[in-house]
Order: structure tokens, then sequence, then C-alpha cells
């Protein structure tokens, strides 16, 4: 067994837009449609697999911190970076939507390091929640991380668990909202955020008594920088922690990007030469 080691903010850089690349060749080619979900949240699993989390070759090292992804129907870039660090066959991803055994949304698989399913949105926090309060009554020295949509932020059994994470102190653990403001196919703003109110999320998630950061979710320096510094200061803060990060639903491809009617949409030839923000 062989534990990785953190990547460079350059090497992190390459990484994301070759998972990328990697995500709109795969998913187009295969005919999966949850391409600017996957998008929007690549900067972020890129920068947990890379840069934060304690991983090894084994993806089930006892030690390993964990990945909860909530928005489970955005799991493209997720599935690449598991082929990418050997936890699933290359053929697998390849074959994703045809002869795989991945599913459309993240189904649990401890064996490939998938450590819940979410197919059903907005019970990801829960289960977070869950494996931290756990870790800490069994004085496990492992963190738990999970990636949520803002969409899902609406569904009740999210807030339950965070008054439970906060009740608990459960400094081990790390939420990472992906802020692209839309929800399927429309904004946010027209289906449950409060109009006129600016940083709903964040004055919800400080009302809660969650310790809340802020950041550009396309910025892997910036997510790493904030994140390093809860972990290093964990012994000494009694507070789960959550950072909102702004991202761009489609980022990457130019005629996706911000754009509700490519929630489960294939871009055609045409609309791919509008161009791509990576090499
Ligand atoms: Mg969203």
């Amino acid at each position: 067994m062989k534990v990785f080691k953190k990547l460079s903010i350059k090497e992190i850089k390459v990484k994301a837009d070759n998972v990328r690349k990697d995500v709109v060749t795969v998913s187009g080619r295969n005919g999966a449609g949850h391409i600017a979900p996957s998008l929007s949240s690549i900067d972020i699993l890129v920068s947990l697999y890379y840069g934060i989390m304690n991983l090894s070759s084994d993806a089930e090292w006892g030690k390993r911190d964990r990945l909860i992804f909530s928005k489970a129907h955005g799991c493209y870039g997720l599935y690449s970076i598991l082929a990418d660090i050997g936890y699933i066959e290359k053929k697998d991803w390849e074959e994703f939507y045809k002869e795989s055994f991945l599913s459309g949304c993240v189904e649990r698989n401890i064996e490939v390091g998938i450590e819940a399913g979410c197919g059903s949105l907005g019970h990801g926090i829960p289960l977070a929640v869950g494996i931290a309060f756990g870790a800490k009554l069994q004085k496990k020295t492992y963190r738990v991380y999970c990636v949520v949509g803002d969409g899902e932020m609406q569904e009740g059994s999210n807030w339950e668990a965070i008054q439970f994470a906060v009740k608990y102190k459960l400094s081990n653990l790390t939420i990472i909202v992906d802020n692209n403001q839309l929800q399927a196919m429309d904004f946010l703003i027209n289906i449950m955020t409060l109009e006129n109110r600016k940083n709903d999320l964040m004055v919800k998630m400080k009302a809660f008594g969650l310790d809340v950061m802020e950041c550009n979710g396309h910025n892997s320096k910036e997510m790493i920088h904030i994140i390093d510094q809860w972990i290093n200061r964990s012994k000494n803060i009694e507070k789960p922690q959550v950072l909102i990060a702004k991202t761009i639903k489609g980022y990457g491809l130019i005629c996706m990007e911000n754009d509700p009617k490519f929630h489960f949409r294939i871009p055609t030839e045409e609309e791919l030469h509008m161009g791509k923000r990576y090499e």
C-alpha cells in the first residue's frame, strides 16, 4: 500500500483540465447527459483528491479521509478521478453508460472508494454527519468531506443533520457547497432562494452555527488554503465547517456555462465550436 502524496497547485490545475477533457469526451461519446453539473464540481473534487484528502493506493485503507458526494448525478468528474488514481479500471470509466458497473448516480461501493449512494438528493450531509460522529466516538483521525449541490440544500434532512453536527461539535467534518446558482433546469432564485436577501445560504449556515467561508470554486489554490487552515486548527475549533464554493454550471465549455437548458444535454458539434477553457 502506498500513501498518495499531495500535488502542487500547478499539477492540480493540469489534473483539473485533464478531468474536464476526459468528462466531455467520455460522456459525449457514450451519451451521458449530466455533463454541466459534473463540470461544475470538477475543481472542488480535484482539489480534494489531489491536494487535501489523505488517501492511499488501497481504497479501503482505514485511515483514509471519507468523501460523500451528495450531488450524485454530477459524478462524472469523480469517476474520471477514481480511474486516474487506480480505484476503478480505466475501461469501466471509458465504458460508462455502456458496458460498465458505474451507475448514473453514485452508488455505495467501498471497494472502489465510493462511500455512499446518494441517488436521492439531499441526504449526503446526514450520511457524512453520521460518519464524522462515528469517527469522533471511536477517536479516529480521518476527516469527512461532503460535496453538496446548492439546490439540494432545500431538503430538510440536511438542516437536521447540520443541527446535530453543530451540537456534537464535529470539527472533523467539512461540507463544500457547489454553489452554481442553478437547480436542474432553472435558477435557484426562481425556485426557492429568498429574493432580495444577499448571501442567503451563508446567512442560514452562520445562523445554524457552522464555521462558514466563501470562495471561488474554480480556484484550487484558494480552496486548498481555506481547508488546510481548518485542518490545522481542527484540534482547537469545535465547529463543523462549510465552504460555499462559487461555481459556474458547465464550467469549461463556453456553450454550456450558466445555461439552464444544459442540465442534462449533450452539446452538438456546432455548440462545442463555441470554445472551451481547457487545452
Ligand atoms: Mg446547483
